[in-house]
């Protein structure tokens, strides 16, 4: 049976285990042993050893992904490329997302009482959140990007920095004589190698930690809240589908001349592993694995966009952030005219581009943005209990704008054509 069918199995298993336990036993002594010692542990070494992979996995392809473009001019026009597709498809998500939730506006009903109760439960986990918050906007925002110590940078899963290094010693690779780059490009090659191993390793656990993660979200979920939320979540949850069915499709279309029923076909490994991680980073591996095999995108060419893309590239969480900061503006009565809204947009775009590609990265750049137009920051605590769900769905959309930028990209520069992954055969050459 193929790994990502057993993954679906664990998943369908593990929702209907919870949501049976949670039907059955919520807030039993018994189900929240079970829930820590078991379902939790089991669900979290799983995301650790996938997640452990990710700074050499990131460094490895990304410096190889580099070196190969060539030349430094390449480089930057590819970067170039990259990056513009990212803003594009994450604007046009984001917007998607306000669209609805001033059509909707599913914050303006909430019960008041309601309101408070979600305060107070989830107040304590807000601040907590709140503490590791980034420090606001600004130029050192970007300055930042630069690290002072690049292990530091690795020890603190500071994406973005990593990123910049591992462009550094990839461009400084293109400038060197052969014999002397040769030898640490092998290094990469042998690193890229064993971290691929090591993936399979986690993998091997992925049907029963997929298990233990759903399982600890739906058994602890308050379906009560769904009456309340309800509204709000059906607006996440319908940008984020129109936004992959219609905007993503059509970008695959339109950009990458490939047909969208075959792109979301053979991208199904890394949207079942997207949904069950809820990270972008953990899901990095199986999408590499999946653009060259599947849609037979050449490595130089996925080694390059997929790495800065999980990090870079957010179509979901953008939608995600712009719809929670206005329907808590909705909820506390804050008046956003279309030009603060139209801000909001633009910062979630931003924050979405910075915020870590793990469960929950975007949750303190989002306090961040709240607090920027004036929308109490603590806010957050409402939405809390619902997070989880939410994001299993933005990091699904996520990956698959990383995928279709890969596409993108590997077929205006790559010597990539649709008809490779619609007939499968050998990955092109860069
Ligand atoms: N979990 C998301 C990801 O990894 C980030 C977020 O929106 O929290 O892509």
């Amino acid at each position: 049976m193929k790994l990502h069918n057993k993954i679906i199995i664990g998943l369908v298993l593990g929702a209907a285990a919870g949501i049976t336990a949670n039907r059955f036993a919520e807030g039993a002594a018994w189900l929240g042993w079970v829930n820590n010692n078991v379902m939790n542990p089991v669900g979290q070494v799983f995301l650790r050893m996938l997640i452990m992979t990710v700074i050499p996995l990131v460094f490895a392809s990304l410096t190889l992904g580099v070196a190969g473009l060539g030349d430094i001019r390449r480089i930057g026009k590819v970067g170039g490329k990259s990056v513009a597709y990212f803003i594009l498809s994450t604007t046009l998500s984001a917007t998607i997302g306000l669209v609805l939730v001033n059509l909707f506006q599913p914050g303006a009903g909430l019960d008041p009482a309601m309101q408070q109760e979600l305060l107070n439960t989830y107040r304590s986990q807000a601040q907590g959140i709140q503490s590791n918050m980034a420090t606001g906007f600004g130029i050192n925002t970007f300055v930042n990007i630069v690290p002072r110590n690049p292990v530091q940078a690795a020890a603190n899963l500071d994406m973005l920095a990593i990123i910049f290094v591992s462009v550094m010693f990839g461009a400084a690779l293109t400038l060197m004589p052969e014999s002397k780059s040769k030898p640490f490009t092998q290094f990469l090659d042998a690193l890229g190698e064993i971290v691929i191993i090591i993936i399979g390793f986690a993998m091997k656990l992925a049907p029963y930690g997929v298990f233990g993660l759903i399982f600890f979200t739906t058994s602890r979920f308050g379906w009560e809240l769904l009456e309340s939320l309800g509204l709000y979540m059906v607006v996440v949850l319908a940008g984020l589908l129109i936004h992959a069915v219609v905007g993503i499709s059509a970008m695959v279309r339109v950009l990458g001349g490939l047909n969208p029923l075959v792109f979301w076909k053979k991208i199904r490994a890394s949207l079942v592993t997207a949904f069950s991680t809820s990270s972008s980073n953990a899901t990095l591996p199986t999408n590499l694995a999946v653009a060259e095999q599947e849609l037979k995108i050449p490595a130089r060419i996925a080694g390059f966009v997929l790495p800065i893309g999980s990090t870079m590239c957010m179509n979901g969480t953008a939608l995600y952030e712009g719809v929670t900061v206005l329907f808590l503006a909705q909820v506390f009565g804050v008046h956003l005219s279309l030009g603060t809204q139209v801000i909001v947009v633009v910062l979630s775009v931003i924050t979405a581009i910075g915020a870590a590609g793990v469960p929950g990265g975007s949750l303190p750049l989002i306090m961040v943005v709240l607090a920027t137009v004036g929308v109490p920051a603590e806010g957050i605590a409402i939405i809390l209990g619902v997070d989880r769900i939410l994001d299993m769905a933005r990091t699904t959309v996520n990956v698959a704008g990383d995928m279709s930028a890969a596409v993108y990209v590997a077929r205006s520069e790559g010597g990539w054509k649709p008809e490779m992954a619609e007939s499968g055969g050998t990955p092109a050459r860069a």
